[in-house]
């Protein structure tokens, strides 16, 4: 009797694992993004088709991919469908602003940050363990060249802790985190600042990102400092901020000569729009003379998220304000920025086999105030805004709620989804 019994519920199993088993192989896809329009700068893909994702990963962008194929499917008629935005420079460690970036990211469509400079190699194992490891959004970092990190003007200012040799030590150690080098905030003359961290960026073979305010006195100038001590691949952020790069002549309006000689050497130029970096007469001036950033980035802390409300989709919508074309935009804050940071192969793109990091965008029509950093407004027709993220395969936000069922169609409430 009892063997009988065992033989039942073991030809059930197997009927249940084959059964199972069947749905698997019918069903190859874990998430299916239909009808969007696909905008993809890396691959020069610009159409309405499908993405459908498997393991985390991009599996395949085809035309009419059968719904019956995934097990979830996505609706994405009207809407852009890109990959995930990287925010190439913000701050969520270190930095007195700093915030934790699942709240803030994930609702902007980015699904990669890097931090800007929030910690040093004295302190990368606590930001690690804090913030790096405890983030659904990918979190990448620009070590600060400041053993401390970004921790107030003291140590920023403090040349005594600028240790070339143990900065480049711990990007290697962390060579799957830490992208690259930081020099922010340096308040005395002189070269120490810079040269450091480019000293730093030779050891360890990775980009600097410079923020640098050119005040009197600092014994610095833009153009030397663009020309003869940042590298090809360097980035200068804040590029509308006047005070950091005069990117605008005064006298004549136009874009500098050494700003284009600094671009045709490789140097790279990043928005790191923040609380007082982005400025109407500056971007709108660049912007005229044919001078876009590099890199679209938001320089989001506590508050520039409040008062700016300078995220991700935000700056895009300024940039397309502005002039700049939305592939373009796109293009400037995905592929752009991961090849800054070097990371081409893995994200920026929705490439097959690139890692499912997704936003699907609304571009939506109406009257915008767009606000800049001193405090002005422009008043836009169009604005991107972020309708769902998809981070490593994932639906992490879904503000349209594009993947939920409609409830009476629905069925079970017993059923835990
Ligand atoms: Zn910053």
């Amino acid at each position: 009797m009892a063997a009988n019994l065992l033989y039942v519920f073991w030809m059930r199993l197997t009927f249940l694992a084959g059964g199972f088993a069947a749905l698997l192989a019918a069903q190859p896809y874990d998430l299916l993004i239909k009808g969007g329009r696909v905008l993809d700068p890396a691959n020069h893909v610009d159409r309405v088709t499908d993405v459908a994702i498997a393991q985390k990963k991009i599996a395949r962008v085809a035309d009419d991919i059968p719904a019956a194929d995934a097990r979830k499917v996505l609706n994405a008629h009207g809407l852009l469908v890109t990959p995930g935005l990287i925010d190439l420079h913000a701050h969520v460690f270190g930095y007195e602003g700093s915030i934790f970036p699942d709240d803030s990211a994930l609702p902007a469509c980015t699904t990669t940050i890097v931090d800007a400079g929030g910690a040093g190699w004295r302190t990368f194992d606590e930001f690690k363990a804090k913030v790096i490891d405890r983030s659904r959004t990918r979190i990448y970092a620009f070590l600060n060249i400041v053993g401390h990190g970004m921790v107030g003007p003291t140590f920023e200012s403090d040349t005594g802790d600028m240790d070339s040799a143990k900065t480049a030590e711990k990007v290697q150690q962390h060579r799957g985190l830490i992208v690259g080098i930081k020099t922010a905030h340096f308040g005395r003359s002189g070269w120490t600042a810079i040269d450091r961290s480019v000293a730093a960026g030779k050891l360890a073979g990775v980009p600097v990102m410079v923020d640098d305010k050119i005040t009197t006195g600092s014994g610095r100038t833009s153009a030397e400092k663009l020309i003869e001590h940042m590298r090809p691949g360097d980035i200068h952020t804040h590029v509308f901020n006047d005070r950091q790069l005069e990117v605008i002549d005064r006298y004549t309006g136009k874009v500098q000569p050494w700003i284009w000689e600094a671009r045709k050497k490789g140097v790279l130029f990043d928005l790191g729009h923040g609380a007082g970096s982005f400025l109407w007469p500056v971007a709108s001036k660049a912007i005229e003379d044919g001078f876009f950033p590099d890199t679209i980035s938001t320089d989001l802390h506590s508050s520039s998220i409040m008062i700016q409300q300078a995220d991700m989709t935000n700056c895009i919508s300024k940039m397309m304000h502005l002039g700049m074309k939305l592939e373009d935009a796109i293009a400037r804050s995905t592929i752009a920025p991961a090849k800054a940071i070097r990371r081409q192969e893995e994200i920026g793109t929705l490439g097959v086999g690139r890692a499912a990091d997704i936003a699907v965008l609304q571009l939506q029509n109406g009257v915008f105030a767009f606000k800049d950093a001193w405090g002005k407004k422009a008043l836009a027709q169009r604005r991107l805004d972020c309708a769902l993220t998809v981070r490593d395969g994932a639906v992490v936000h879904d503000a349209l709620g594009l993947a939920y069922p409609e409830w009476r169609k629905a069925g079970n409430y017993e059923v835990l989804p």
